[in-house]
């Protein structure tokens, strides 16, 4: 399997993808392993969790190349979401034990009813390259925490991050035959749908999520899917500061070249301030440095997959036919990566697929809204529903907004965002099941009812 740098079309290095036998005895080992490190005391797993932390924010910068080197994620933000991810591990630490102890629930006359949270098993955790550090802690530290054995397999396009991952955890503490790495593409991934797990975690795409829930579906066995979303952002005509809500919507989509699964995917702006957002909103793109994503004020590295180049050209002609008029960008950049011009396409419609499909580039589209029945009607007008967001000074009127979103997420005033404190779901095409939160703790353990008369 090639290893390739996209930004500049070079290979890294080059990489066996594993054996079926090989994969088979893991699936043995990590089943025995399993049974021993649900015997460890909640504490000890949790420490070995924090020194991984420890060590991978004690390798942060070399960490950030391996990340900047094989997904083109822009230095700065590599380093970010190293430091940031380590609020999952924060969170871990202090709720773990309140969430997996025995709940006491009643005491009827002589007879006692108790839950008790076991693991689930080995589980397989299969995840997307986009933030490898995030989705992958989001899964695999809290499995672990809950007594659970690991196998993750990368993503083709951050394998170098999960070996990272893997060397640091047994450095950690985490043994050998509880957290395993496999290194592979999709037919490695196929490959992890045919062994006996207890538990499959998906990060990635819609499509590739249906086709793993129908393959274990025979298994009944929990799935747990996080998928894409086609996120709408409205800017009302009351926003204090049109300026910067123009800047926060653009980092908003833009950021990490707009291939985050929360990223802003479509704009609709009230007709009073539509002009004036526009021109701030490309003034502010248009300022974004665009190049080498090993140079610390890189703001747009190149796409990490070169095939989807042609996704964004694809849109970009069809809002072109239907009527959108090109304000920023468009082309793709002559160069041997992978780069694509930050573009916004404005008067953009739902005809046209840069509204209603997932984008995950540095393409935005922006459509002017005469009211609020007019947002709320076009942001629901989607199969996805991840996340969505309001820019309004007036907290009722954006709560009457978010109301109506059937969305797992939704943001006033803020945008693109992820926290540990409360769950991470997708509703419809974005997903089943939560992370994050007591919830995304829970989706790791099985609950058992005791019943006791004494
Ligand atoms: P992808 O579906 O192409 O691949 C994801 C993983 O699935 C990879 O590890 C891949 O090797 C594996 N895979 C592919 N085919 C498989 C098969 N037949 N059987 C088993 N495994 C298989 O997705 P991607 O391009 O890596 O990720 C981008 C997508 O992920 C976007 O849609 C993005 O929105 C989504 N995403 C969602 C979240 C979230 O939290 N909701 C977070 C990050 C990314």
């Amino acid at each position: 399997m090639l290893v390739k740098n996209p930004a500049t079309d070079t290979v890294l290095t080059t990489l066996a993808a594993i054996e079926l036998d090989d994969l088979q005895k893991m699936e043995v080992d990590l089943h025995k392993g399993q049974k021993k490190w649900a015997q460890y005391p909640l504490k000890e797993r949790l420490g070995h969790v924090v020194k991984f932390g420890q060590l991978i924010l004690s390798h942060k910068q070399e960490l950030a190349e391996i990340l900047t080197k094989e997904t083109g994620k822009p230095i700065s933000q590599s380093i970010n979401e190293i430091q940031g991810a380590q609020n999952r591990i924060e969170h871990l630490v202090s709720n773990a034990e309140r969430w997996l102890s025995t709940e006491h629930v009643t005491s009827i006359g002589a007879t006692q009813e108790l839950v008790v949270y076991e693991p689930l098993g080995v589980i397989a955790n299969i995840s997307a390259w986009n933030f490898p550090y995030n989705v992958g802690f989001n899964v695999f530290l809290y499995a672990l925490v809950a007594g659970n054995a690991v196998l993750y397999k990368p993503s083709e396009f951050a394998t170098l991050t999960g070996r990272e991952f893997e060397k640091y955890l047994h450095q950690a503490g985490v043994p050998e035959d509880v957290f395993r790495c496999v290194i592979g593409d999709s037919r490695t991934g196929q490959q992890v749908l045919d062994l006996s797990l207890d538990g499959y975690f998906f990060t990635g795409s819609y499509k590739t999520g249906v086709h793993i829930a129908q393959s274990v579906a025979h298994k009944l066995v929990p799935v747990q899917l996080e998928l894409g979303g086609k996120d709408p952002l409205y800017v009302t005509e009351d926003v204090v500061d049109v300026q910067q809500a123009a800047v926060s919507a653009a980092e908003g989509a833009f950021y990490n070249n707009g291939q985050s699964c929360c990223a802003v995917e479509r704009i609709y702006v009230s007709d009073k301030i539509y002009d004036q957002f526009v021109q701030a909103f490309i003034d502010e793109v248009a300022s974004y440095p665009v190049g080498n994503p090993m140079l610390l004020d890189t703001f747009i590295g190149p796409l990490t997959r070169e095939a989807q180049l042609g996704v964004l050209q694809e849109q970009i002609q069809d809002a072109l036919l239907k009527g959108a008029s090109l304000r920023l960008g468009g082309h793709i950049i002559d160069s041997s990566g992978y780069y694509h011009q930050p573009t916004v396409l404005i008067d953009c419609n739902h005809d046209m697929s840069l509204m209603r499909e997932e984008t995950f580039g540095p393409l935005i589209g922006i459509q002017k809204v005469s009211s609020d029945e007019e947002a709320i009607q076009l942001m629901r007008d989607t199969d996805y529903g991840l996340t969505a967001a309001v820019f309004s000074s007036n907290r009722d009127r954006a709560m009457a907004i978010l109301k109506e979103m059937d969305t797992g997420t939704v943001y006033w005033n803020c945008c693109d965002r992820v926290s540990p404190n409360v769950p991470w779901s997708g509703r419809k095409n974005s997903g089943l099941g939560s992370t994050l939160s007591s919830q995304g703790i829970r989706a790791f353990v099985q609950p058992k009812a005791y019943h006791l008369r004494q």
